[in-house]
């Protein structure tokens, strides 16, 4: 019995949660749909609006009237689509496979979820985020990391009942695919696959544009070491257009904040406030124990990344960096060169996550619970 393999697992989205909607207008888009009130079958989906009101959900679908608590939207066959918009307040429009969920959140808003397909989830998350253009290859790597992301952060939203939502707070997810068939293969193809760490936890997979040549260590910028997110070497990534960049600080401005944050004077130090080699990726400014982080900088000068060094010409610090980004996790600028020097995907994924391992995730689910059955016996 393999069970796994056609398991799908559904997905609960919160739409355009930038908007408190109020009336939103849904129709197909492809295939056809039906309407249900608090699980009672009302008729055919045409072109319908949808408002909040005192009790509910309120709509009109054959010349009555109708409010329910919750107006569910269902495919009559898998992988139609709607069309969404919402009216008050306006939003553009927006395209969602699978199905559609609508309740009265409060007052002052309806709550729009879609009931969605996990592959179709990922594959609308990988066009919102990435586009086209890119190898297939990368966009497995892409699969991998937005399902990882999925389900480790499934409980995130959990109090506003769904999962995620679908701006940048979780994963951005404006439409279902569109416009990239090469993504759905590369969805299709990792299908189930996830990366979990040595504890057989599922990864956090950071990612930024460009590391500069080297990844940051996780503990440079949050303090926390991760074993999977250490620094190292990438040579995948540098002579592209992000990897390197200058600018220029007014040498007062430097100087007042390294002075007013922590007590490091050009008084005491002279000129050497002003010169920092940095061949290799660290956390603090000049030396540990002046405890002057490289992120506060990059955060307070808005920095394109810590991966910088610095020499004084005039009243300027001449600052020469490289990298966009934090720089930890993926370099997705060297994960494209990767796919397109012929390195496979989970090549691209170990190479960035260091001692992880790609796991069929419903096959191992379905495992462990096996083990704990047989535990409990
Ligand atoms: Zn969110
Ligand atoms: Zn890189």
């Amino acid at each position: 019995m393999c069970s796994w393999l056609s398991f799908s697992q559904e997905m609960r989205i919160g739409l355009i949660r930038t908007l408190k909607i109020r009336t939103i207008s849904i129709e197909a888009h492809e295939g056809s749909y039906s309407i249900y009130g608090d699980s009672t079958f009302i008729g055919k989906l045409g072109a319908a609006k949808f408002q909040l009101h005192d009790q509910g959900v309120k709509f009109q679908q054959g010349g009555t009237v109708h409010v329910f608590s919750k107006v569910v939207i269902v495919q009559d066959k898998s992988n139609s689509a709607l069309m969404v918009k919402s009216v008050t307040p306006a939003s553009k429009v927006h395209y969602f496979r699978d199905n559609l969920e609508i309740t009265r959140e409060s007052n002052a808003q309806l709550g729009v979820v879609n009931l969605v397909d996990m592959n179709n989830y990922l594959a609308g998350v990988i066009e919102s985020e990435g586009g086209g253009g890119r190898h297939v290859e990368y966009y497995k790597v892409q699969a991998l990391m937005s399902r990882t992301y999925a389900l480790k952060n499934e409980q995130r939203h959990r109090k506003e009942g769904f999962s995620l939502c679908d701006g940048v707070h979780c994963q951005a997810y404006h439409n279902m695919l569109r416009h990239t068939p090469k993504i759905a293969v590369a969805v299709k193809e990792t299908s189930g696959e996830v990366l979990v760490d040595q504890q057989n936890e599922l990864v956090t997979t950071y990612f930024s544009a460009n590391c500069g040549g080297q990844t940051c260590d996780a503990s440079y910028i949050w303090n926390t070491s991760v074993p999977y997110l250490e620094t190292f070497r990438d040579t995948f990534c540098i002579h592209t257009r992000q990897s390197t960049w200058t600018k220029s600080v007014g040498k007062y401005a430097w100087k007042k904040f390294l002075e007013d944050e922590y007590g490091v004077s050009e008084k005491k130090y002279g000129d050497l406030i002003y010169n920092f080699n940095q061949s290799q990726r660290r956390a603090f400014y000049i030396h540990p124990s002046l405890g002057v982080p490289l992120r506060d900088l990059r955060k307070k000068f808005r920095l394109k990344s810590t991966y910088f060094s610095t020499h004084l010409e005039g009243e300027n610090v001449v600052l020469s960096g490289n990298g966009f980004g934090h720089g930890v996790g993926l370099c997705q600028e060297g994960a494209m060169n990767m796919a397109k020097a012929g390195y496979s995907y989970d090549q691209i994924a170990l190479f960035y996550f260091s001692r992880v391992r790609i796991i069929d995730y419903f096959r191992s689910q379905f495992f462990s619970q096996k083990e704990e059955l047989h535990d409990s016996e």
